[in-house]
């Protein structure tokens, strides 16, 4: 088949996620056929630099033939089975054991899940349950913040901070609130929605301004009412949004003068992203719980689950009774097969300290040389994850989001041969955490060629 006729086979019958269906039927979809390393190859023979490790999970890389061959050898042994009635399997107890290893030492137990939306619906129903079984049940409140995203269930909607999905399908689950997010860039140095709470221009004292968010709306909800706090320590989806160096210390003080569950979205953050095995451990944070996904498996296959620190888990445990919950693919035994395997891999290969100690660092340098181009009016980044925000050169202020920007840097990235996210005029960066250097090289320079070529069609009169 070529690729036209996938194309029309997609046209016809696919309903892609977090899709206009209709503009992408008469552009027609790229067809992704293989992919190795950090490439992944299309229909048409090109090759493509992935800056995007998939969605935020491909963290070995592609082709890891180990991870085929775990799957492969559990599906013969066991293809599948559940652990609802008083059973369980090898794989899911071993890989339970690996993640409570991995994990803060205050962290001895996991509920898995098919995915990072079902991680966050099970955090929801377990923190209300926990203060149930404490005697408190008022304390029902979960507070999130403007801008996050913790999946597309409707819990996971509903927790994210995401105003088009908000307006779409609801309504939303009850008593979940917002606040601002610590957005630096975008709240604090281009000042927009200033009138919260007047943000100065100083990163730091804007992060703190966050953090005093938080406690103003503990305290307007009423500090019994309120179950939990959740957060990304950097938020992906949001636009790599990485929070001024004070943000989480006010954060954390604030939750421990109120008696609030802190659930941290280590969905993206997780195995290594930030050089650290959780984001937890690089803003040295003591979750109660912490929702994975995506990096746990690599994305090879899908699983996810909760991490669940000892003050929750021996509520549930020792007062609980039955806990109405679970799905037909928790822990299921060939995901949890591959998951084993590339948290060994991971391990085995130091990928996570080499992400901290050397390839953070060098991205780091490297990604930093990016603001000296005229369209880039800040470029960061932490451990593999970074962004760049998109400027107009002659006011230094955003473009008008009609004029989409973003999407024409992106669609002009992906011609020069690297995958790159917009947020709106927010390019984003993700790769695979065994980039090597060259590569990040590779990635530096189309990053900047795609910079350029849309820089010339701003303005240039004819192809503008
Ligand atoms: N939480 C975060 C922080 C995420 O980035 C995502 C996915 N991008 C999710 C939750 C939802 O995960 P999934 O798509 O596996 O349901």
């Amino acid at each position: 088949m070529h690729t036209r006729d996938y194309q029309a086979l997609d046209r016809a019958h696919y309903l892609h996620p977090f899709t206009d269906f209709k503009s992408l039927g008469e552009e027609g979809s790229r067809i992704i056929e293989r992919a190795e390393g950090v490439y992944i190859h299309d229909s048409d023979g090109n090759r493509i630099l992935d800056g995007m490790a998939g969605l935020w999970c491909v963290n070995l890389g592609y082709g890891r033939e180990e991870l085929v061959a775990a799957a492969t050898e559990q599906m013969h042994q066991l293809p599948y089975y559940n652990s609802f009635f008083k059973t369980a399997h090898p794989p899911v107890v071993r890989l339970a054991e690996q993640l409570v290893k991995l994990a803060p030492a205050h962290i001895n137990r996991v509920f898995f899940t098919g995915s990072g939306s079902e991680a966050n619906d099970t955090a929801l129903r377990m923190v209300r349950r926990y203060w149930a079984l404490k005697g408190r049940p008022d304390k029902q409140w979960v507070i999130s913040r403007e801008n996050a995203y913790h999946g597309s269930t409707v819990a996971g909607v509903s927790l994210g901070g995401m105003a088009p999905m908000h307006a779409q399908g609801g309504p939303l689950v009850p008593k979940i609130a917002h606040v601002r997010q610590p957005y630096w860039f975008k709240e604090g140095r281009l000042g927009e929605g200033r009138s919260q709470e007047g943000s100065p221009q100083d990163p730091d004292a804007f992060g703190r301004d966050c953090a005093a968010a938080i406690e103003a709306k503990i305290l307007a909800l009423g500090e019994d009412q309120v179950a939990a706090f959740i957060a990304e320590p950097v938020q992906g989806a949001g636009g790599a949004i990485i929070p001024p160096e004070s943000y989480w210390p006010a954060v954390k003080e604030v939750l421990e003068k109120y008696e609030i569950l802190l659930v941290v979205d280590e969905v993206i953050c997780g195995f290594g992203r930030l050089g650290e095995w959780f984001g937890s451990v690089h803003y040295d944070l003591k979750p109660d719980l912490m929702p994975i996904a995506k990096g746990l498996s690599s994305g090879y296959l899908p699983i996810g689950g909760v991490l669940v620190g000892d003050r929750v888990a021996e509520t549930l445990i020792e007062e609980g009774g039955e806990f109405f919950h679970g799905f037909t693919y928790s822990g299921h035994p060939v995901c949890a097969a591959v998951a084993l395997k590339n948290l060994e891999l991971l391990q085995s290969e130091g990928v996570v300290a080499r992400v901290r100690d050397d390839l953070g660092p060098y991205l780091a340098g490297r990604w930093k040389a990016l603001e000296a181009h005229p369209l880039v009016g800040e470029a960061r980044s932490l451990g593999l994850i970074g962004a760049l925000e998109l400027v107009d050169p002659a006011s230094g202020e955003r473009f008008d989001a009609s004029r989409g920007i973003g999407t024409l840097c992106r669609d002009l990235c992906f011609a020069g041969g690297l995958v790159m996210r917009s947020v709106g005029d927010t390019m984003i960066i993700s790769p695979p955490l065994v980039i090597t250097r060259d590569e990040i090289d590779e990635l530096i320079e189309k990053a900047r060629g795609a910079l350029d070529d849309t820089l010339a069609r701003l303005t240039d009169p004819i192809l503008h």
